[in-house]
């Protein structure tokens, strides 16, 4: 298994969706546990790190990192 990178403000996609129906979490605390953010719906849980790796699916685009947009090409 390959270890996953993530920081604060990834938006990431767990395993298992939330009740919601969304599967998008943004990460709005890092620590000893992290605190992340159901995007759909706005709801956040605290949960430790090791359960936060065991059921994070993949990490999608940051959002508010807004540097690597900046020199696109296509928007000329
Ligand atoms: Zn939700």
């Amino acid at each position: 298994m390959e270890r996953k990178q993530f920081e604060l403000w990834d938006v990431v996609q767990m395993k298992k969706p939330h009740p919601c129906g969304t599967n998008e979490m943004e990460i709005i605390r890092m620590g000893m546990d992290i605190r992340i953010k159901c995007v759909g719906c706005q709801h956040s849980v605290l949960i430790p790190r090791s359960k936060f790796e065991k059921n994070l699916k993949k990490v999608l685009r940051n959002t508010k990192r807004q540097d690597e947009v900046a020199g696109d090409p296509t928007n000329s």
